[in-house]
């Protein structure tokens, strides 16, 4: 059974949001899709989400607080509102355009593991490690484990090479077999793949078999689109 799961990031309204929701919700189950789905919205379309059975809504970020004066974020007081119990924590996005340390994310991971959320973990290289080869790769990946409790049991990991992010460069299925196949050596956990995962390659890559499913951005943000994507691996 896969798990798929759509990354919306800085896009849909809050109308656009509960239509896709509602659409995918009752494709789940008019196609017999067995697969985990999991959508990430913006928060700001928390509240306009009706309640969905087939499928998890979850945090594309949260600050590691219940409340508190963090201009900007929001914390579990304003999750537990919509029952909001998954979270992305590491993403390369939250890492490279926003900053955050390992040491930021790491505190993050602990928070939301202590409250027994369900955490899809993000690692993945940049372009200039890739180039240095498979070993340096893996180095720089196990160094975004530092602080994390790979043993947490809601734990999904996604590997999401940061040259591979809505570039359309999709890794090569040697590339996802190599690095996925040395941490699935390491952390027994779910693994999905990102980075460039589109409606034609997802049924291809999730077949590989040190992947577990996919974290899907760009391809997943039409609704027909994800659900075909979600047709291709069911
Ligand atoms: P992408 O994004 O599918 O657009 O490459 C993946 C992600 O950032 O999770």
């Amino acid at each position: 059974m896969a798990i798929i799961a759509s990354n919306f990031k800085t896009n849909h309204t809050r109308k656009s949001t509960a239509s896709f929701i509602k659409e995918v919700d009752e494709f789940i189950v008019s196609n017999k899709i067995e697969s985990e789905v999991i959508v990430f919205p913006t928060a700001t379309s928390f509240d306009f989400i009706k309640t969905q059975s087939n499928l998890k809504i979850g945090a594309q970020n949260a600050y590691p607080i219940e409340n508190g004066s963090f201009t900007g974020e929001i914390g579990t007081q304003q999750l537990d509102e919509f029952n909001i119990r998954t979270i992305l924590i590491g993403h390369s996005e939250r890492r490279h355009i926003l900053n955050e340390s390992q040491a930021t994310i790491a505190k993050k991971y602990e928070f939301y593991k202590a409250l027994g959320y369900k955490i899809i973990y993000c690692v993945g290289e940049p372009l200039e490690v890739k180039q240095s080869g498979l070993e340096k790769t893996l180095e720089y990946v196990y160094s975004q484990f530092d602080g994390i409790d790979i043993n947490y049991e809601n734990l999904i990991l996604a590997y999401e090479p940061v040259w591979a992010i809505g570039t359309g460069v999709t890794a090569t299925n040697d590339d996802i077999e190599a690095v996925h196949g040395a941490i699935k050596k390491r952390i027994n956990k779910p693994l999905l793949y990102g980075g460039s995962v589109k409606v034609d390659n997802v049924r291809e890559i999730c077949s590989i078999e040190s992947v577990d499913g996919a974290l899907i951005g760009t391809a997943s943000w039409v609704a027909d689109d994800f659900k075909q994507i979600l047709e291709n691996t069911k």
